[in-house]
């Protein structure tokens, strides 16, 4: 019987942020929940090992490196504003790339159906230089470049629906048309880029796909999305493997974002990129933790695109109570006409 795969490592709490929201909490409520939810026969636990410093210095320049194993080895620090670096945070992103790393593998060797990677800290805002946004080593981008360099995936799609843009993405895969780089967004919001223009550039002109949504979308909303902007650029692009940045920040109870969707509204956003997949990629799909803030919601939301991926009973309440009424399709029709127009989909 094949799997889906739950990669998680105990060092991923040794991030110690203080009161930060990106806290070892969220996590915690992810791993409580899941080890209690019945109906999830095909949900393997696994461990997520550390990454090697140099699979990660296929992704970041080595003065970044240095910089958050000095902070660590000084006994914490600030990387910028809002990025803190403690003495386990070093080992807790080795374990964050690593479990990114060793889902990609073992999906792409056949011993997995998908993977859902449950790790801190979060990823998609690490650039080449720098940790920002609370990401110290973008996740993805070390298991997308590990899956190439070992020959296991040509072609590969990051698909990005954390609340925020996946800045540090698309920095790393701008002028690289072997990896499309989706992402909706609430916009305005941090970190400001994301804009439907910003599409690639060089070899990469056309590979990076940005959609910034008003604040206050909701299920029908990114369905929409998904349906009109996701599939023609997946469907176009014929990936290997899909890797999803799975944030979710945008439920309508997160406290610092401001969309609206529902826990329902993520199993039904798991089920579009699921069918993706199967259509494309022989399902093939490792999701990656990023962003979400209200623990209970994101616990909750976790449960519901785990249960899509292993095949598990779907229906997952809410729990805080029903999601508020949120602007529907009409609200992004503008913005889905002009990023369809600037990649011809
Ligand atoms: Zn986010």
């Amino acid at each position: 019987m094949m799997a889906t795969g739950l990669f998680y490592s105990e060092e991923c709490l040794r991030h110690d942020t203080g009161g930060h929201p990106e806290s070892r909490g969220r996590l915690q409520a992810i791993l409580s929940r899941l080890r209690s939810a019945s109906g999830l026969p095909r949900l393997l636990f696994m461990d997520a090992p550390a990454a090697e410093m140099d699979w990660v210095g296929a992704v970041h320049a080595s003065g970044h490196l240095e910089r958050v194993a000095g902070l660590a080895r000084q006994g914490g620090g600030w990387l910028d504003g809002d990025t803190y670096v403690s003495t386990g945070s070093l080992s807790a992103a080795l374990h964050a790339a690593g479990g990114a790393v060793a889902a990609a593998e073992q999906l792409l060797r056949g011993d997995l159906d998908n993977a859902f990677v449950a790790v801190r800290p979060p990823g998609h805002h690490a650039t080449p230089y720098h940790g920002m946004g609370f990401c110290l080593f973008n996740n993805v981008a070390v298991a997308v470049r590990r899956s190439q360099a070992l020959g296991l995936a040509r072609r590969v799609a990051v698909v990005d629906f954390d609340v925020h843009h996946g800045n540090g993405t698309q920095d790393l895969f701008y002028e690289d048309p072997s990896v499309l780089v989706f992402s909706c967004h609430q916009s305005p919001l941090y970190p400001g880029t994301g804009h439907y223009n910003e599409a690639g550039r060089g070899a990469g002109q056309g590979y990076t796909v940005n959609v910034p949504m008003p604040p206050g979308c909701g299920d029908e909303a990114y369905d929409h999305v998904m349906r009109e902007v996701l599939a023609p650029a997946l469907r176009w692009f014929r990936p290997d493997v899909l890797f999803v940045s799975a944030g979710y920040d945008s439920h309508w109870a997160d406290p610092l974002a401001g969309m609206k969707v529902s826990v329902p509204g993520f199993g039904r956003l798991a089920e579009r990129i699921a069918s993706l997949a199967g259509e494309l990629c022989r399902g093939r799909m490792v999701w990656v933790l990023e962003g979400g803030y209200d623990p209970r919601a994101l616990a909750a939301a976790v449960e519901a695109s785990v249960r899509v991926l292993s095949g598990g009973e779907r229906d997952v309440v809410d729990p805080h109570s029903p999601a508020p009424v949120a602007l529907g399709v009409e609200a992004v029709e503008g913005v889905v006409a002009a990023v369809r127009g600037v990649h011809g989909l």
